[in-house]
This record gives structure tokens, sequence and C-alpha cells, in this order.
């Protein structure tokens, strides 16, 4: 049986083990994991079954062939055993080219050796240096540069569809594709895969406990403000209310944005949550408006408050609600990775100050300062303004498709990074929901066949899914170094769309 070994010097061969073992566990080397597709056309690939690990060895087990890892205390040490030289040598650039992906901060490099008696009649060893990548065999001619029927083009899978890469994991089939297609997921991993599901149910109970609890905590405000009189409650009941029911879009964009697309909605309902977003400025505006007339009005044609005692306890009690909010949006928003969650646990977190800020105008009362009730409730209103403008100003953000700066810089740094590529430049990236997508273009070898250039464009993508936080998809375009002629007759249409 041919065998391959490689020994990996790494001053983290454990973390490696870890990684690599997840890695296998989570998408199992089919077809259709689009960044591996870099295999003989002559022969499928080899098919994950099982993995054993521990933490200084794993055994990954595939239909055909076996790699067994340990971690050394200054390497990690590889080895294949395949009943045939093809198997081993596409179980090679499978595990080589993950291990040197995961290890590219470490610059880990795997160099395989086989076993001196199985060289001889070995139509597919090169020495090492053709094997350890995928894409060098462009010298076996036509069949290799080829797709074989093995790559996930076509109607009726993730990739194609939803722009999705055509990761096939560990529960397979059109429901785990279907799944992975629809669910906010980080696909290093099974077990975070299954945390992402669980994720995203947390975020939508999120949801739903902030609308009823600070709908309770303005019913019971609102009590308080019909007997007692007071317009600085007024306000922060008002505001409350109006946080409560921004719930209800967003909400509706969490189930909406998770819709797969349509031949209508080609890039699916994500940018529901945009839209819900305007909803929810509308609302702060408007209970600012509200509360700003009821204090102004009340400055100019001053009434006694009532029950000051129970005025401040309804603003504890909007200080405990909002507090209560901030901390469960924060930490699922972080979980998740939502930022419009956490930014709704900050501004909860805010309202809370608003609300002892009642507290002190009904202290102000009683030490027989009238007008404090009025004032508290003029700066409440100032701060749901601020509010307003803020949340304002991060949806129209979204509405015009701005993104971090740095975004764009990692992106080109990690596709200028991907093997076989000269340059990474025009980069695009927008937000669709809370997924980002992105366009480029990589300059390659000119002399390259399309199904080379192609695979390069998928490992650039499947290297930015890894590297850039919620990418889910990118269309890469490959062009040669020169690319004047092809873009000269396009040139006369593009005045001022590319970025600089
Ligand atoms: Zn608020
Ligand atoms: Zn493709
Ligand atoms: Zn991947
Ligand atoms: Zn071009």
């Amino acid at each position: 049986m041919p065998i391959s070994e490689a020994r990996v010097p790494t001053r983290r061969p454990g973390r490696y083990l870890t990684q690599l073992g997840r890695h296998a566990q989570a998408i199992g080397h089919r077809p259709g994991h689009g960044g591996h597709d870099a295999g003989g056309a002559s022969q499928p690939h080899p098919r994950m079954l099982r993995v054993e690990q521990s933490d200084t060895t794993a055994t990954l087990e595939f239909d055909r062939g076996r790699c067994t890892l340990d971690a050394e205390p200054d390497a990690l040490v590889l080895r294949i055993e395949a009943p045939d030289a093809t198997s081993l040598a596409q179980l090679e650039r499978l595990i080589g080219s993950d291990l040197e992906r995961f290890g590219n901060r470490d610059q880990l490099t795997v160099t395989w050796h086989r076993s001196d008696d199985h060289r001889d009649g070995d139509p597919d060893h090169h020495g090492g240096e053709h094997d350890r990548h995928g894409g060098d065999h462009d010298h076996h001619g036509g069949d290799r540069d080829q797709h074989g029927g093995d790559h996930p083009h076509g109607p009726g899978d993730a990739h194609a569809q939803g722009g999705d890469h055509g990761h096939a994991h560990r529960h397979g089939g059109v429901w785990g594709r279907v799944r992975h297609a629809l669910v906010p997921h980080s696909h290093d991993s099974a077990d975070r895969v299954d945390t992402a599901l669980e994720n995203s149910r947390r975020g939508v109970r999120t949801l739903v406990f902030s609308f009823l609890a600070l709908s309770a905590t303005a019913v019971v405000q609102l009590v308080v403000v019909l007997f007692s009189g007071s317009v600085a409650l007024l306000g922060d009941t008002v505001h409350n209310a109006a946080d409560s029911l921004t719930a209800l879009p967003v909400g509706v964009a969490f189930v909406l944005g998770r819709r797969a697309a349509t031949r209508r909605h080609t890039y699916g309902l994500g940018r529901a949550e945009d839209l819900a977003g305007v909803v929810v400025v509308l609302v702060i505006a408007a209970s600012a408006v509200l509360a700003g007339y009821a204090a102004v009005r009340r400055l100019l044609d001053p009434q006694p408050v009532h029950q000051l005692w129970v005025v401040a306890a309804a603003g504890v009690i909007g200080f405990a609600g909002n507090e209560l909010v901030a901390r469960w949006r924060v930490t699922v928003g972080r979980r998740i990775g939502s930022a419009a969650l956490v930014a709704d646990g900050l501004h909860a977190r805010a309202d809370g100050f608003a609300s002892l800020a009642v507290v002190l105008g009904a202290a102000g009362v009683a030490v027989g300062i009238p007008l404090a009730d009025p004032v508290i409730g003029l700066a409440i209103t100032v701060g749901i303004a601020f509010v307003a403008v803020d949340a304002a100003r991060q949806v129209f953000g979204r509405l015009m498709d701005a993104v971090d700066p740095g975004t764009v810089a990692a992106i080109e740094r990690a596709a200028a990074g991907t093997d076989r590529v000269d340059r990474a430049y025009d980069v695009r990236v927008r937000w669709v929901g809370h997924s980002l997508r992105a366009e480029l273009a990589v300059a390659v070898d000119a002399t390259l066949p399309v199904g080379a250039a192609h695979r390069i464009a998928h490992e650039v993508e499947h290297r930015l899914i890894h590297a850039i936080p919620r990418l889910a998809a990118a269309i890469v375009h490959t062009e040669p170094a020169d690319a004047g002629p092809a873009h000269r007759a396009l040139a006369h249409h593009r005045t001022a769309a590319a970025p600089a």
C-alpha cells in the first residue's frame, strides 16, 4: 500500500491537529467542497468517512485511504496510506493545502515523502514539489483542468443558487445544503455549525424577550404617568414603548433575511433588515417629537406632579428593564456577530440612564423645583433625538453600501496572498442583511487554461470566506496582468464606476 509522510515543524502542533480534525469533520472532502476541487478528473475525490481525535493524535478515515496525525513536541507528523497512487496524491493535496492554509500565519509548508519502494510505476508521482499544490498540474494537459463533473456548478446546488460555497457537511444531503445556505454559520468546525444554528434561534429569542421586557416596562410606566402627570416619565415611557416596537420590524427582517433567494430576489431578502432599520428610525424620531411637545407645553403651562415616590419607582423600573435588555442583546449580538443587536443593546443601556433621570426630576420637584420635571422631560427628548440621528446615520450607511475600509484592505491582502495570484484589486463589497458579499479582480498568469484560472478564483473565494468575518460569497474575476486590450472595448462605459 503506497505511503506518504510529512513532518511539519511548528511550535503549535496540537492546535493544527485539532483544527485539521475539525475541518475534516465539518466538511468531509467530497466533491462540492469548492476550495478543494483541484484533484484529478480521472477519479472522484476520496470521501471522508470518520474522524477519531484526541489531543495528540487523530485519524482521518477516507473511503480510499487514511491519514494519521501525531502532535510531537515540535512538529506535526502526518502519514497517509492509500490503496493506489492516485488516491494517495489526492489525499496529499487535500490535507496539505488545508494545513498550509490554516498555518498561513506561521508559514507552514507541507512536504510529502513517499516510501521509496512505491516510486516505480506511479503515474501520479512527480516528486514533492508538484504534489504539494493542487493547482500545479497544468503539465498534464487538458483533462487535469477540466471539471470532470465533480465541480458543484449547476442547478440545484448551494454554490450556484445562493452564491454560497458548496461545502458538503457531515449531515450532507439536500437538507444539509439548504441549512448551510440559510443559517448564518462559520464553517470551520462541526460544533460551530451547530452553535450557529443555536445562535440564530437565540437571536430571535433575544428579540422576543426584549420586546416583552420593554413593553412590560412601558405599560407599568404608562400607568404611573396617567395618575402622576409627570412629563419626564411620559418622555421615558414613550421612548421605551418606541424601543420595544422597534423589535417588531427587526424580527420580521430576521425571518425574511433567512429566506432562500428566488429568481425575483436573486440576493435573497437580507436587505429587509435595512428596510426595518428605516422604520426604526422613523418610530424613534416620532417618539422624540411627541415627548418634546409634552415637555415644552408643561414648561409654558406648569402643572403639579403627584405621587413623587411612585414616579421615582417607575424611573427605577425603567432603568432595570433597559439594563436587563441591554445585557441580553449585547451578549447574544456579539456571539452571533450581529452588529445591529449589539448596537441595540448599547442603546438600551443608555436608555437605562435616561430612566434614572426621571428619578432625579422627581427629587427636584420634591425639594421645591417644579420645573425639574419638564426640564428632565426635555433632556430625555434630546437624548432620543441623538439616538434617532445615530440610527439614521447607520441605516443610511447601509443603504449607501458603506463598509469599513479596513474590510476592503483585508480582502485585498487575503486575495493577493493566494497561491499564483499576482495582484488583487477593484474590490467591491457590501452588506446584504448581516452577511457581506464581495466582487474583486485578481491578476494571474496569462497562459493559464480556463480550468486552472477558475480553480484559482475559487481558492481566492475560499480564502476570503475563511479570512473575512461575515463574508458569505465573493465573485472573483481572473484576468492577465495585461488586461488592457479586453478592457479597452468597455472603457467608454466605465466612467466613475470603479473604485480608486
Ligand atoms: Zn431608546
Ligand atoms: Zn465556479
Ligand atoms: Zn472552508
Ligand atoms: Zn477583466
